[in-house]
């Protein structure tokens, strides 16, 4: 975008349909740097994570119960800011052409002299029918689809469909916004010639963790729909289409479709379990309980790193450590090259990897996951005498340094980091266990269970938990749960993020 001194700029972007993953690249950019996100009921919240910190957030939605605010302070909204000098993104569901008022709101910045983009995104139209296993066109089955609305008011003259056309078009007909008219616009297809026996679905929150879809014919949809309790926001797909996706559903296959998963590890590390979880078709909660903060006294800390070329081993047992080491070395202005003569090792292969990506080789990487399997191989390489620093928690457990002591090695050992609790938006959590949003919690150490349940204090934890699936990394973390009267669903025999998801995904399948 263009921008010009003292005035700010609008981006109606895109949020694609529900899966925070499906937008685009540009738009994903925009949410990143912008100082304001004006956002309705379809943008996944999730999405809203991407803001940069202390980016305003607007709660702009409509929902069929009422509007949040209506169309014209909407606009007007958009104006202000903007003249405010704010970078905005109007972040709408879907596509923002597709139903969603783009021309009300570009014209009035247009008349305001108001630098605007407009950031395609994938439409709801599109992207639940395919979720559903379910394509637009289908070679020999239809050659075209068609858009409409389905929220049209029967008794304006001006706005109501020509269903004769309608019911005429060979293609797939797909209508957004129209459960609560679906018995109408079953009668009027039929009414028109379309035969009662054509397929039909209703896909409701396509893409999202909630993807529900009910099929039927048009004689008895409404019934269906009604039966299964089904609401807005669905897409309505008509056509012989529909029977495709008997052959072709693959969303309700993956492992861990229609779980919701909390990870409640620190931010910084539960991108990849998140990762992981997306992979098997479940969507990730982060609620982190734990975060890593630097030691209250760093005088040990920076004094190592002082005399850095004076040590001949420097031993990593996390990735935190291997992170917090080098910040802090960047901080203090010391140099890489203070460690050229230092030997490096490493608990853990991602450790090992961590430190890698600083570019520094490692020598000697224990197998294990703690501290045992590292002294193994390090054993008969370290020499009495040998200086050793040791970077670490300050809730690590001794056993390393000790056991090099005993060996003869002069062990310098500092904190690195401290872990503490933290509790965000406990209030949206308790609601969505209360709502029963919450299919399964992944627990990765004794602390997570801990602050968990600091976090849930003053709620009835065992009522809030009645139902969801408790899953433990090991045996410690199970012990943690097991003492607070709890019963541990799944822990696997390999104390890995990957083996406690295939655990789970093993108990949740029923093996
Ligand atoms: N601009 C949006 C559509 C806005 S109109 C888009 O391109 O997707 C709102 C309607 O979109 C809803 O009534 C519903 O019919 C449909 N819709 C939006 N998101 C949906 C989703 N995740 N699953 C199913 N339908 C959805």
């Amino acid at each position: 975008m263009i921008e010009r001194a003292g005035i700010g700029t609008v981006a109606l972007v895109g949020a694609g349909p529900g899966d925070p993953r499906l937008i685009t690249v540009r738009g994903r950019e925009l949410l990143e740097r912008a100082d304001v996100i004006v956002y309705d009921r379809l943008a996944s919240p999730r999405l809203l994570r991407a803001a940069k910190p202390g980016a305003e957030l607007i709660y702009a939605g409509k929902s069929p119960e009422g509007n949040a605010l209506d169309q014209e302070e909407i606009s007007l909204l958009l104006v202000r800011l903007a003249q405010a000098g704010k970078s905005v993104v109007r972040l709408k569901g879907g596509d923002p052409s597709v139903f969603a008022r783009v021309g009300e709101e570009m014209e009035l910045l247009a008349a305001n002299g108001i630098p605007y983009e407009i950031v395609p995104g994938i439409t709801s139209a599109l992207a639940a029918p395919i979720f559903a296993g379910i394509p637009v066109t289908y070679k020999n089955v239809a050659s075209s689809f068609h858009v409409i609305s389905g929220h049209e008011d029967p008794d304006s003259p001006e706005t109501s469909h020509d269903w004769e056309a309608i019911s005429r078009l060979s293609g797939t007909l797909v209508f957004l916004m129209g459960v609560s008219r679906l018995q109408a616009i079953a009668s009027q297809l039929m009414h028109h010639g379309r035969s009662p026996q054509t397929p039909v679905a209703l896909v409701r929150w396509g893409t999202r963790v909630e993807q529900e879809t009910v099929s039927g014919t048009l004689a008895d949809i409404a019934d269906r729909v009604a039966a299964a309790g089904l609401k807005n926001p669905a897409v309505i797909i008509v056509g012989e289409v529909v029977a495709l996706r008997d052959k072709i559903r693959w969303v309700e296959k993956r492992p861990l479709f229609g779980r919701r998963i909390v990870v409640t590890r620190s931010r910084s590390q539960a991108s990849e379990t998140s990762r992981l979880i997306e992979e098997l078709g479940g969507e990730p909660y982060e609620y982190p309980v734990i975060e890593t903060a630097w030691p209250d006294d760093l005088t040990p800390f920076d004094a190592a790193l002082a005399n850095l070329p004076q040590y001949d081993w420097l031993i990593f047992t996390s990735v935190n450590a291997v992170e917090m080491f080098f910040q802090r070395m960047r901080h203090n202005r010391v140099d890489i090259r203070s460690l050229a003569s230092v030997r490096i090792a490493a608990v853990g292969q991602k450790t090992a990897q961590a430190v890698e990506r600083y570019g520094l080789l490692v020598e000697v990487v224990g197998e294990e996951f703690i501290a045992e399997g590292l002294l193994d191989v390090l054993g008969d390489r370290i020499a009495p005498g040998q200086k050793v620093l040791f970077p670490r928690a300050d809730i690590a457990r001794r056993v390393l340094p000790d056991a090099l002591r005993q060996a003869g090695c002069d062990v310098t050992e500092f904190d690195a980091y401290r872990t503490v609790a933290v509790a965000d938006e406990t209030q949206e959590l308790v609601t969505m266990l209360r709502s029963k949003q919450i299919d399964v919690i992944t627990f990765t150490s004794g602390s997570t269970v801990k602050n968990l349940f600091a976090a849930l204090e003053g709620h009835d934890a065992a009522d809030l938990l009645q139902g969801v699936v408790l899953a433990a990394i090991g045996p410690q973390t199970a012990k943690a749960l097991q003492e607070r009267g709890l019963q541990v669903d799944v822990m696997p025999d390999t104390y890995t993020i990957p083996a406690l998801l295939a655990a789970l995904t093993a108990h949740l399948n029923g093996e």
